[in-house]
């Protein structure tokens, strides 16, 4: 069967109502993957909403809290270039700055990242690492999900049928908190084989507070509440990295794939860690 009709609603109210009206409706976002889909046959939608004109999706919208809202129509190089992020919401620009090429980031949306869940890709584990929230509308109104809960499984998140992702709420970081991403990958360009997204604050010589989360390396983000407390009140010693390193590697869940098999991905994961931790000693010297 062949896609019927495509419309582009220029309301988020209408882009809902289409969605409904047409079962097996699809949104199109930046279509990077959805387009590339459909001409490998691997999908078929009955029709096609095109979210591009609704401005409601777009912009950035800063809250009193030091949060920020982003639309789901943001493009990766706005994420990646216009930063409007402070402290370790850094781990957000930097995680987009490695997404694909510039061609695929001058296409590809926050929404439509996020919304096809591919384990390998960057901003999950960079969203489950900055605490954020996903807001979700549908046809009974809004809610909002936390990143972590958002990721369900390979390639399915809590989107219910019929339902779009509006964005995403990232909270102010800890003042002085440095965010970053770490991705191991085979050539530049391709999908993550393993990568490590952080927001770690320092206070002196040790750490006062971390979150970490692991990417491409099962079905969704990893994040362990106790491999962050396994790093507070060290200096980031080895010890201390190998220990958590090894804790996040252990409960990974990876497979064997075209990328890696499941066993040098876990072999990676603390490798990986160690490495982002040193990448961010100059951030921190600066602070
Ligand atoms: C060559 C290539 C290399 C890539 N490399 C990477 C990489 O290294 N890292 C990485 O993270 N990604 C990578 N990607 C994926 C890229 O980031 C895509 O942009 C992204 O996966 C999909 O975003 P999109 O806006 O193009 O969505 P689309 O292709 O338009 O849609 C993707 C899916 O999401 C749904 N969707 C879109 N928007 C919404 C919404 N607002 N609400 C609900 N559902 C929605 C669509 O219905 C569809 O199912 C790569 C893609 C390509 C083509």
């Amino acid at each position: 069967m062949m896609t019927q009709t495509m419309i582009a609603p220029e309301t988020l109210e209408d882009a809902l109502a289409a969605m409904h009206a047409e079962p097996g409706s699809m949104a199109l976002a930046g279509g990077a993957t959805l387009v590339a889909m459909m001409n490998a046959g691997l999908v078929e939608p009955n029709s096609l909403v095109a979210l591009r004109h609704v401005d409601t999706l777009r912009g950035t919208r800063q809250l009193d809290d030091g949060g920020i809202e982003l639309g789901a129509m943001r493009r990766h190089r706005e994420t990646a270039l216009e930063t409007p992020f402070k402290d370790g919401q850094t781990v957000l620009s930097y995680a987009a700055s490695q997404i694909a090429n510039p061609t695929v980031r001058n296409m590809g949306t926050l929404g439509g990242s996020i919304a096809f869940n591919d384990p390998g890709a960057d901003y999950p584990a960079a969203l489950v690492a900055a605490n954020a929230t996903i807001l979700i509308v549908g046809a009974t109104g809004t809610r909002e999900v936390s990143a972590e809960a958002f990721f369900v499984d390979w390639y399915t998140t809590a989107l219910e049928a019929g339902e779009l992702v509006a964005g995403v709420r990232v909270p102010a970081a800890l003042v002085g908190s440095i965010g970053h991403y770490e991705k191991l990958a085979r050539i530049a360009g391709d999908f993550a084989v393993a990568s490590v997204a952080l927001q770690v604050t320092w206070s002196g010589d040790s750490i006062a507070a971390a979150r970490i989360a692991i990417g491409g390396s099962g079905p969704t983000p990893l994040h362990l509440a106790e491999a962050d407390d396994m790093l507070i009140g060290t200096g980031a010693d080895s010890d201390a990295l190998s220990k958590a390193g090894l804790l996040l590697a252990q409960a990974a869940d990876p497979v064997d794939d075209v990328r890696a098999s499941a066993d040098y991905r876990r072999k990676v994961i603390p490798r990986l860690l160690a490495k982002a931790m040193r990448e961010i000693a100059p951030a921190r010297e600066a602070a």
